[in-house]
């Protein structure tokens, strides 16, 4: 019998896969007498509707599977240490780390036992026992199980926060090689069940005075990133059809790395991270700047985001032909497009015009990124040479920069990266 030390550690640790609830990658020597560590897995931050950060205790229930997914260490031809929480333990484990003011919420995942629907039931009932039994209010994502019953996903989504079923894999032919047991339809009929529950509580909202919750913080989804061989294209297409299908909150992508014990038959190199990031670069510009994924997959070289520079300037780049913008006159959505200025910029722009023509220095005064928009602005007083888009100098300049040595194990460099407003 493993003790329940051994079990968080190998629990905890296997949990560190699932990006659906994100949390930091990098490692760090620790001084002797010092204090702290960045490697040690289990709790993780999220945030919450209001934009609160929160710390997550992470766990798998189990990390036994009876799938076989070529990517994920816990398949079940995987040679790892398997182990197996009670529902009562993680209830337990919560309420002692909550209480000494470790975490805030809880993040449960797991392998599947026996099939989808006693899975399900297991996570349940932990968000059950919490819930009615220890009247824990803090935060709970739970997993998804895709192909569990509609009326076990009503009760999850009763007692959790937010519920998350990981489609990982953007085609179906992907999955057929990949993960044989699941199919997208399968998983999105599962997303569609859980969208089903929040658009009836929130009809509910409309009638009645306390109508009763249901994934108040939404669902996501994980697609993983360079397991396949699906671009980003592709991925992003399928992320955007997520957010309209079945209004998520989030997509998160993972960046596959060949752990010891993954298929050999997998990439043997892991994903650049700054891949990743890239696409997360790419889905905020779907979200937040009315790109559509079409029209960022239009433009890129061989269905991939440019890892040297981020989606909004390569797009801009590539569509030289729109610029410069008259900050003075353009709509909004051009506006959007214009590297170096974010959205609530744009929102001041639309207001300080209304009062008088803007010059340079009014950019400057609302901290917008010169340095980058400047080659794609006219002001009252600035008009770049657009043709100077074409020339070496100018394009040298948005290119990264130095390149840092690595931040995670990977052994892959990752690029500085200019980070604020795109
Ligand atoms: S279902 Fe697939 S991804 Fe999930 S734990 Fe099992 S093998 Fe891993």
């Amino acid at each position: 019998m493993i003790e329940l030390k051994r079990k968080l550690e190998i629990l905890a640790d296997a949990a560190k896969y699932d990006a659906s609830c994100a949390s930091s990658g990098s490692h760090r020597k620790r001084a002797e007498k010092g204090i702290g560590n960045t490697e040690g897995m289990g709790i993780c931050h999220s945030y919450t509707p209001d934009g609160r950060c929160i710390s997550l205790l992470k766990l798998l229930l189990t990390n036994v599977c009876i799938w076989d997914c070529s990517y994920c260490i816990n398949r079940k031809s995987s040679d790892i240490q398997r182990a197996r929480f009670r529902p009562e333990e993680v209830v337990r484990l919560t309420i002692d780390f909550y209480k000494r003011n470790y975490i805030e919420g809880l993040f449960l995942s797991s392998g599947i036992i026996q099939n989808a629907d006693y899975t399900m039931e297991q996570l349940v009932l932990v968000a059950k026992k919490l819930r009615e039994e220890e009247n824990f209010g803090g935060y709970i994502h739970l997993k998804a199980v895709p192909g569990a019953s509609p009326a076990l996903l009503r009760q999850a989504g009763k007692y959790a926060d937010r519920l998350s079923a990981n489609i990982e894999m953007p085609v179906q032919e992907d999955l057929d090689k990949l993960a044989p047991d699941k199919t997208i339809h399968e998983i999105e009929s599962t997303m569609a069940e859980v969208k089903g529950g929040i658009d009836e509580s929130k009809q509910d909202a409309k009638t009645t005075k306390r109508p009763p919750a249901f994934a108040r913080a939404g669902q996501s989804t994980q697609l993983v990133v360079g397991a396949s061989k699906s671009n980003d294209g592709v991925i992003l297409t399928k992320a955007e059809a997520l957010y309209k299908k079945f209004q998520l909150r989030r997509v998160y992508y993972s960046a596959f790395s060949p752990a010891q014990f993954t298929d050999p038959n997998l990439a043997k190199d892991p994903t650049p991270p700054m891949r990743e990031h890239r696409l997360y670069e790419a889905d905020w510009l779907i979200r937040h700047y009315g790109f559509a994924a079409h029209e960022i997959a239009d433009s890129l070289e061989n269905g991939n985001l440019d890892l040297t520079k981020d989606p909004k300037l390569a797009w801009a780049l590539k569509h030289r032909g729109l610029f410069p913008v008259d900050v003075n006159r353009a709509s909004k959505g051009l506006l959007l497009r214009v590297p170096g200025i974010g959205v609530r910029n744009v929102e001041r722009i639309l207001k300080i015009r209304r009062f008088h023509r803007i010059r340079t220095d009014d950019l400057i005064r609302i901290k917008i990124s010169m340095n980058r928009a400047k080659w794609f602005v006219t002001t009252a007083d600035h008009n770049p040479d657009v043709y100077r888009l074409d020339s070496n100098y100018v394009l040298d300049r948005f290119r990264p920069k130095k390149v840092q040595p690595s931040l995670f194990d990977t052994g892959v460099s990752r690029v500085s990266v200019v980070t604020g407003e795109i």
